[in-house]
């Protein structure tokens, strides 16, 4: 006999998901009272390895606290049934704590609904490649490439659905071994939920099947790299869809055009938010389909912010399709904060009457330097240093983090950065693949 365990989950800035379990029938106490945890914990490296100078030490104690609504119950799929709770992370009071990613991307959602009566829909979109399965090689996007992989994906689709991922597709993608699995959007908060629980279904079905699946952003240095694209459109209050006008560029409505300005302007600082780590920049190249510069464009995988397609065939609904894709972004980041601050931007953005930024629909790569400055097109930072700069120099996010936050998040980067400067290429991708 062994008990069903449940556990609570919290998800830190190196995006790592850590938690406490006890005995489900046990739920009732931890419901209200949740389980201990520790402030440094938020300190950890990839590595394991703490960055010492970061706001707490040994001090301090926290509560992590089960969200019953987002319970999962994972069948017995090889390992033991277990339930999940996404947590915040909370003061022995009940408190929020100030350094909770959970809460703070709860606080964009209300900020955004309070100043502008707008809200958001998401959804995570990721790429994951499949090691060790020794495969013979099958061509890009091609069916022996999925079905190889077999029953893999029906396998994750059922999982996903059964733990209410609302699942759409699982293709093979470009690159060696890699795959990619899309969801229903939903509500901020549930998206980032969602788009933890299923990176680890993936890593756990894999690991079943005696492979590893790894969310990298590379693994390997001349490979195709793993993006997580993150998906947003807006809402009126009435719940209707407020992103599209046909008649401005785009379509995109003056909301969403201004709302995308913001993005786009603060697109440099978000980056150490977003791609916060060593090896997020070998995927940030041009000619990548990946993100090198702070634009928008119209169905350009190479703009950072990309406006998706409308298909209106069998009667699509284009206002209901129209959704924008910020795409310079991976799994290293921490999907509340990368999403957080992805909607503090847009909505300085609605808040300045920003002008929606021209539209760049080919690779902007490709024009001229002089060009690229006359339309205001920034290359995005190059490396993470330039990231962590950006954020130095913008305000807005500056005043949004919580000092605390930012101080640990930028001691954690210092250290993983020191951890791998040793590292080339292939050094890093080795590195960090045997973790994401
Ligand atoms: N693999 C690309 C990336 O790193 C994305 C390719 C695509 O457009 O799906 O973001
Ligand atoms: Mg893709």
């Amino acid at each position: 006999m062994s008990a069903e365990l449940a556990t609570c989950l919290t998800t830190d800035l190196v995006a790592i998901t850590r938690g406490r379990s006890f005995p489900a029938e046990a739920l009732a106490g931890y419901l209200k009272r949740g389980t201990g945890w520790v402030p440094a914990n938020m300190a950890l490296t990839p590595f394991d390895l703490i960055a010492e100078d970061n706001p707490w030490g040994s001090a301090g104690d926290l509560r992590l606290l089960p969200d019953e609504a987002t319970r999962i119950r994972l069948p017995n799929f090889g390992l033991s049934p277990l339930h999940l709770y996404f947590s915040d992370i909370t003061e022995l009071d009940g408190t929020p704590w100030e350094c909770c990613p959970r809460t703070l991307l709860k606080r964009a959602v209300a900020q955004l609904q309070a100043e502008t009566g707008l809200s958001v829909l998401s959804t995570f979109e990721h790429e994951f490649q499949i090691l060790g399965a020794n495969w013979p090689a099958a061509p890009a996007f091609s069916l022996a490439a999925m079905r190889h992989a077999d029953p893999f994906g029906p396998d994750l689709m059922a999982l996903m659905a059964e733990a209410g991922l609302e699942p759409e597709m699982f293709l093979p993608e470009y690159g060696q071994d890699q795959f990619e699995v899309t969801m229903r959007p939903a509500d901020p908060l549930t998206a980032a939920d969602r788009s933890i629980a299923m990176r680890l279904l993936v890593k756990e079905l894999a690991a079943q099947r005696g492979w590893q699946a790894s969310f990298a952003p590379k693994t390997a240095a001349e490979g195709v790299g793993n993006g997580v694209h993150i998906h947003l459109s807006l809402r009126d209050a009435e719940g209707n869809p407020a992103m599209r006008d046909e008649s401005r560029p785009g379509a995109l409505s003056e909301k969403a055009g201004q709302f995308c300005a913001g993005i786009v302007r603060h697109m440099p600082g978000l980056m150490a938010l977003t791609a916060p780590s060593p090896i997020s920049y070998l995927r940030l190249q041009p000619h990548h389909w990946s993100a090198a510069y702070a634009c928008l464009g119209e169905c350009n995988r190479e703009a950072g912010l990309r406006i998706c397609p409308i298909a209106t065939l069998g009667g699509g609904d284009a206002a209901k399709q129209m959704n924008v894709e910020f795409r310079a972004t991976d799994a290293t980041a921490n999907a509340y904060l990368a999403l957080a601050g992805l909607i503090m931007a847009g909505l300085a953005g609605i808040r300045e009457g920003l002008a929606q930024p021209p539209l760049v629909n080919k690779d902007p790569s490709e024009f001229p330097e002089a060009e690229l400055n006359a339309m205001g097109v920034r290359r995005l930072p190059a490396d993470l240093p330039a990231a962590m700069a950006a954020f130095e120099a913008d305000a807005m996010l500056g005043a949004w983090l919580p000092k605390t936050l930012k101080n640990c998040l930028f001691s954690v980067k210092r250290k993983e950065m020191s951890l791998v400067e040793e590292l080339d290429a292939e050094g890093l991708c080795a590195r960090y693949k045997a973790i994401y």
